[in-house]
Parts: structure tokens; C-alpha cells; sequence
């Protein structure tokens, strides 16, 4: 892989924004969707709070991020503050509770990495996952909500990624591959690194919200409203950016050297971060910062096999976006 393809130009690339954007349409969760999940959260509590008054529901994940693509399983995280017990006891408790309401197959992973009780409302159809006391992953929802809300470029090239990503099979950890959120977080990366940029580092500005969860401060700036227009200057089409995200993951990304890490707006070296061989299960083969816990690669399920298969991927798509006369067919074709 020595070699460094030209992305040559595509004078017809801006016409194809008209089925990408049609593709994103098509994925946004209707309005009485959003309905249901509230309806089933506010179940959610009033079932927890008769146990536990002091307890608190929050909802993360794709269902609170703006990066939630219709039909989706909801997260939700339940902070709660019991000294005496710890957390797989909390989830069997929790699974006893709404076992006795109407909900329907309620199990209880204690033996998860994280912990979680699951379930399915027959009401509403919406299945759901509880985990517990997992606060920084409400921050780092806020944190990409966030970002979805400067441009709206953001929120249609991470849907468009992730459903690439779905149908080519390459969005499973547990088979080496990558996170809907490390797809998000590369998206943001990306967006940060145009020119001009589409997007700005939230980390990197005035702190106007601050929370330490976890021993881990978490500080950025969040009064996005107040950024006007940021990405006005860059007049990329939506096509482009979907072209240039595939182009930048084939064929510019340094794999060997470098980390992105959004919490700088930049990439970083593996050597600073110690992540240039293989400790344990982590092998830092494609490596992406947790933009709160930094020493966390969220590219650490990525395997010998699966990096081969994720940059064969990000090759395949860059090339059909390069000379495909009509790449949305084949871009998304079940693999
Ligand atoms: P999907 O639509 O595919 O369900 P999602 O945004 O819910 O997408 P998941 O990968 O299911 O993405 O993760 C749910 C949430 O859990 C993320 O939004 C993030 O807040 C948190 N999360 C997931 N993986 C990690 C991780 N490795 N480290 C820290 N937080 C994570
Ligand atoms: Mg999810």
C-alpha cells in the first residue's frame, strides 16, 4: 500500500447528492417514533423511581445523539447511587422489578463487559437496553448532539456511513469491526479536517460546559447556536463528503503513525499515546481516541483479519464513488 491514489475530479459529483440525501430522508425516525420512545421511558421510570425514588433515567446512544437512524433499539443508562451493591446485583434487581410488569423478555447480562438488563415493550415494539451508573456515555451523547446541530452535513454523512456500514457487515465489534459511535467520531474528525472546516473542535474552545464523571473531566463548549453558520465558507456537496470520507479512510489516513482524536480537532502520534504495539487484546491497528477517555482506542476490537477488511472496504467504496456513473446501488449492496 504504498501508493497514494489521486482522487481525481468528478465533475458530475454534486448531481449524486440528490439520491444520498434521498437515502438519509428515508432513514430519519418519524416524529411519532421519537413518541413512542418517550413514552416508553417515562414507563421506564415509573417503575425504577417505585424502587429506587432517588434513581434517574437518562437516555444515550443513537436515540439521544441525532445519529439514530429509524427502528433503532433504544439505550438508556440508570444512575443511581447504592453503596452496598454492586452493579450485577443493581441489574438483577432491575430485571425483578420490570419482570413484573408487562414487558416482555427481560434478561438480565450480568457477565456483559457492560452489564445490562434488556427487554422488548409490546406496546410500543421498541426494544430497549439499560445499563448502569455509564455517565460518560451521556456526556459523550451531549457531545455529538452537539456537533450534529452546527451543520447539518454532519448528521447526513454519519447516516449515510452508518448504513454503508450495516449493509457491507462492517459495523460489528464483536466480529473485529467497528462501533456506530466510532463511525460518528471519524465522521467528526473528517468534518474537522476540511478546508475550511465544516466543523470546529468543541474541546479545544471556551469551556461553557463542565462535568467530572468517573474521575474524567469532560469540558467543551456547548453553546453551539451561538457558532452561526460555522461551516458556511465550505460549499461541499454531500456527495463529495461521502466521497472524500472514503478517499480520506482508503487512501490518506496513516494507519502506521497516527490517531484521530476529535478532543484536539486533529490527529495525534501513536508513539505520544503509547499505542504502537499490541498490549493485551489491543492492537491500535486503526486507532481512534475517546474524546473523554482518552486512554480508550475505540479501534482496539479491530483484528489482524478485520483491519484487512475495513480498508478493502473503505477502498471498494472510495473506488465506486470515483467511477461508478450511479454508486448508490453497488455502495450499499448486502454483502
Ligand atoms: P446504533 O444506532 O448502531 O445503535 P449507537 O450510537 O447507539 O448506534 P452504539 O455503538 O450502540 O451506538 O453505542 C451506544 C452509545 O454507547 C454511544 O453513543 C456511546 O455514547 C456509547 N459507547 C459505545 N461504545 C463505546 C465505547 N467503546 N466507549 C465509550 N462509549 C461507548
Ligand atoms: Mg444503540
Amino acid at each position: 500500500r504504498s501508493y497514494k491514489r489521486q482522487m481525481m475530479c468528478r465533475r458530475d459529483i454534486d448531481n449524486l447528492s440528490v439520491p444520498f440525501l434521498a437515502i438519509y430522508e428515508s432513514l430519519i425516525p418519524p416524529q411519532e417514533e421519537k413518541l413512542k420512545q418517550k413514552q416508553l421511558l417515562a414507563l421506564l421510570e415509573k417503575l425504577v423511581c417505585k424502587e429506587w425514588p432517588m434513581a434517574r433515567l437518562y437516555l444515550y446512544g443513537s436515540c439521544a445523539n441525532s445519529f439514530g437512524v429509524s427502528k433503532s433499539d433504544i439505550d438508556v443508562c440508570l444512575a443511581i447511587q447504592e453503596a452496598d451493591m454492586d452493579k450485577s446485583k443493581i441489574i438483577m434487581k432491575l430485571a425483578d422489578i420490570l419482570q413484573s410488569d408487562n414487558l416482555q423478555n427481560v434478561q438480565a447480562l450480568t457477565r456483559a463487559r457492560v452489564p445490562i438488563v434488556k427487554l422488548m415493550d409490546p406496546v410500543t415494539g421498541i426494544s430497549c437496553d439499560i445499563c448502569i451508573n455509564n455517565l460518560l456515555a451521556v456526556v459523550n451523547t451531549k457531545l455529538l448532539r452537539d456537533y450534529a446541530h452546527i451543520d447539518a452535513r454532519l448528521r447526513q454523512l454519519a447516516f449515510i456511513i452508518k448504513h454503508w456500514a450495516k449493509s457491507r457487515g462492517v459495523n460489528e465489534t464483536y466480529h473485529g469491526t467497528l462501533s456506530s459511535y466510532a463511525y460518528v467520531l471519524m465522521c467528526i474528525h473528517f468534518l474537522q479536517q476540511r478546508q475550511p472546516a465544516i466543523l470546529p473542535c468543541l474541546q479545544g474552545m471556551k469551556t461553557t460546559y463542565s462535568v467530572t464523571v468517573d474521575n474524567v473531566d469532560c469540558a467543551f463548549f456547548d453553546q453551539v447556536e451561538k457558532l452561526g453558520e460555522f461551516g458556511r465558507h465550505n460549499k461541499e456537496s454531500i456527495a463529495h463528503l461521502v466521497w472524500g470520507f472514503f478517499y480520506y479512510w482508503a487512501y490518506c489516513h496513516d494507519y502506521a503513525n497516527s490517531v484521530i482524536s476529535v478532543r484536539t480537532g486533529s490527529t495525534i502520534s501513536k508513539r505520544d499515546k503509547d499505542w504502537t504495539r499490541r498490549v493485551g487484546n489491543d492492537r491500535h491497528l486503526i486507532c481512534i481516541e475517546d474524546p473523554f477517555e482518552t486512554s480508550h482506542d475505540l479501534g482496539r476490537v479491530v483484528d489482524k483479519h478485520s483491519i484487512k477488511v475495513l480498508r478493502e472496504e473503505f477502498e471498494r467504496a472510495a473506488d465506486i464513488m470515483q467511477f461508478d456513473p450511479n454508486p448508490c446501488n453497488k455502495l450499499f449492496e448486502p454483502y
